[in-house]
């Protein structure tokens, strides 16, 4: 996210987060994460009875993620479309974001020719890091929704260096990827962390927390190829549990501090994700901000 976080996503996210915190119990996720499909359709015929969405499917559209799909004749009837071959925890994020788009821009996509009834989300939209206009919006209202905050930092709270294990069963506790919990977590964390997802050597993307991102400690990746350190496990391939663990990793290595380097590898996605945690420092002072290029503020996509 860059910048100030569009408001009006947050305020939809929790409106519908109060609702089901008062329906479901506080306790909700202790049970289950968020079932976005069916809130997707019951919310819809609840605010929208004139158009509701009545479909949340399964579809080939290859080269998107997901879809948000208007019928042409009167009476409208929306329908959410995700491409096959997702992991549940990516299609929740998908349904999650295309939901949001039906919340925040549905009246956008009905009148503006540009839209021609349909939104059309490709993976770079659907990425809970950085992108822009309406799909960050989106984006932003999918992770509030699937994992409100006042949850999660009750269960990691803003000080602790959680490794692979709490944030996969942070993962598992509201239905979504993991990259997308750590995501999550590197929003509020007080911590110096940052997350590299690479592949053969290279970061495709990488992201730090703001303590981190203040202190320098960024990656650029979009106009660059970040070559990750030769000593790296996600270069050495020595995967193991201690891999997992963390590793301590000299000064020099990724930055000019030592670094514990956490890294898993995914064959689904054929990448690894490596986790760095750095050394506590005093706290930054929220008005100072580092000398970068915009497009380098707090994400590197
Ligand atoms: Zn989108």
């Amino acid at each position: 996210m860059t910048g100030i976080a569009p408001a009006r996503p947050h305020k939809e996210a929790a409106r519908i987060t109060k609702m089901l915190d008062m329906v479901l119990g506080v306790d909700r996720f202790d049970r289950a994460p968020v079932d976005v499909a069916t809130l997707a359709m019951e919310y819809s015929a609840n605010v929208a009875p004139e158009g509701p969405i009545h479909r949340v499917e399964e579809a080939d559209i290859t080269g998107c993620v997901g879809a948000l799909v208007c019928s042409p004749q009167a009476p409208r009837q929306w329908a959410i479309m995700y491409n096959r071959g997702q992991s549940d925890g990516r299609r929740a994020f998908t349904i999650g974001h295309e939901f949001g788009h039906f919340v925040l821009h549905r009246g956008l996509i009905e009148s503006d020719p540009n839209y021609e009834l349909a939104i059309y989300c490709d993976e770079e939209a659907v990425v809970q890091r950085g992108g822009t206009g309406i799909e960050a919006e989106a984006d932003t209202f999918a992770a509030d929704l699937l994992m409100p905050l006042h949850d999660f930092r009750a269960h990691l709270p803003p000080k602790t260096q959680p490794d692979f294990g709490m944030l996969s069963k942070l993962a598992q506790r509201y239905g979504v990827s993991l990259t997308a919990a750590i995501l999550r977590w590197l929003e509020y964390t007080e911590t110096r962390a940052m997350l590299v997802v690479s592949n053969e050597g290279f970061a495709h993307w990488a992201k730090s927390s703001k303590p981190a991102f203040r202190s320098g400690r960024f990656l650029r990746t979009r106009n660059e190829v970040y070559e990750l350190p030769g000593v790296a496990t996600a270069v050495t391939r020595s995967f193991s549990d201690e891999a997992r663990a963390g590793i301590s990793q000299d000064s020099g290595i990724w930055f000019p501090e030592p670094v514990i380097e956490m890294c898993l590898r995914s064959d689904r996605y054929d990448q690894e994700l490596t986790l760095l945690h750095f050394e506590r420092r005093q706290a930054w002072n929220d008005d100072e901000e580092p000398v970068v290029d915009a497009f380098d503020r707090f994400t590197t996509g």
